[in-house]
């Protein structure tokens, strides 16, 4: 028998929700339900510094209203802080994490160049001796990083296709926890992935790159690998991705305009799920929910659709 589908929202409230992460949303709700599958709900909250619970409370309101309903309590990283710590000692314990005392400017500069996502990626720690370390150790927090192999880490995502990246060329060591303490989203949504016996995840393709990390961590911490699809990004005309400065695209805007049915037919007929805006509940939709009509490349979104 198949597994039961697991899917997740996993969103960060740091803004409001605008139209891209709604698609994403709406995206991962239909291949979960339409299967019969659990969907889960996980606020990423672990930055304190751009994460805000009223962000997070807004956001439920904003899924709801439309009609994306999830299943259980949600799941707040905040408050899971010592699932992240066992996780980390495990690592360290096996010798596969070192510190880092190098500045931002010093990772950017040894940043693999070709990789151009602004990722900070490099770090020459590892030359540095014991000695080196301990005195560094006495003015700075480190922050630490995790060896990587220097072979291949592929897969099939459902949208996309085949990806796969060496992590020692293309990405390089890289954060598990900062050095102000928090640990970083890569660990963090792989633990809980991997708890919450998640075996689905949709989410926008910006994502992409990072899933040959967070495949290796779930290797090394003994979890199944779930499925991927990374949806396409919604782009202004002039090509810049939909983000949260597009205030007329949040969903405090969006809700004053729209019914939920009206924006779910607008969103469907983005995904390719449908020919027109006719207005639809995610419901109806999920019943003829196939992701052979989601288009793979990113999608510009013309401001009279949603204006
Ligand atoms: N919290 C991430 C975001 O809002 C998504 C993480 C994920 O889906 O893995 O961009």
């Amino acid at each position: 028998m198949d597994t039961p589908v697991v899917g997740r929202f996993a969103p960060s409230p740091s803004g409001r929700m605008h139209l891209g992460n709604l698609f994403s949303a709406l995206l991962a709700w239909l291949s979960a339900r339409s299967a019969g599958g659990r969907m889960l709900l996980r606020i990423e909250d672990l930055d304190p510094d751009r994460c805000r619970r009223e962000f997070a409370l807004q956001l439920m309101d904003d899924l709801r209203w439309l009609g994306l309903d999830w299943d259980g309590t949600p799941v707040w990283q905040s408050e899971r802080t010592a699932l992240y710590a066992d996780a980390f000692s495990r690592l360290e314990g096996r010798g596969l994490l070192y510190p880092c005392f190098c500045t931002r400017a010093q990772r950017l500069a040894a940043s693999a160049p070709h990789r151009g996502d602004g990722q900070e990626t490099g770090c020459r720690c590892k030359c540095l001796t014991e000695t080196e370390r301990a005195a560094l150790a006495r003015t700075r927090r480190p922050a630490w990083r995790l060896t990587v192999p220097g072979r291949e880490i592929s897969f099939t995502d459902g949208l996309q296709g085949p990806y796969s990246e060496n992590l020692l060329r293309d990405c390089g060591d890289f954060i598990l926890r900062r050095s102000d303490g928090v640990y970083a989203y890569q660990l963090a949504v792989v633990v809980d992935d991997g708890l919450s016996g998640v075996t689905e995840v949709v989410r926008g393709s910006d994502l992409l790159s990072s899933t040959p990390r967070q495949r290796y961590l779930q290797e090394l911490l003994g979890f199944p690998a779930p499925r991927y699809a990374h949806v396409p990004l919604l782009l202004s005309p002039g090509g810049r991705r939909l983000s949260k400065r597009d205030g007329d695209l949040d969903m405090g805007a969006l809700r004053a305009r729209f019914s939920p049915e009206e924006l779910t037919g607008r969103l469907a007929r983005l995904a390719g799920l449908q020919e027109t805006n006719a207005p639809v509940s995610p419901r109806a939709l999920a019943g003829r929910f196939s992701w052979e009509m989601v288009p793979r490349a990113d999608i510009v979104v013309q401001p009279e659709t949603f204006g």
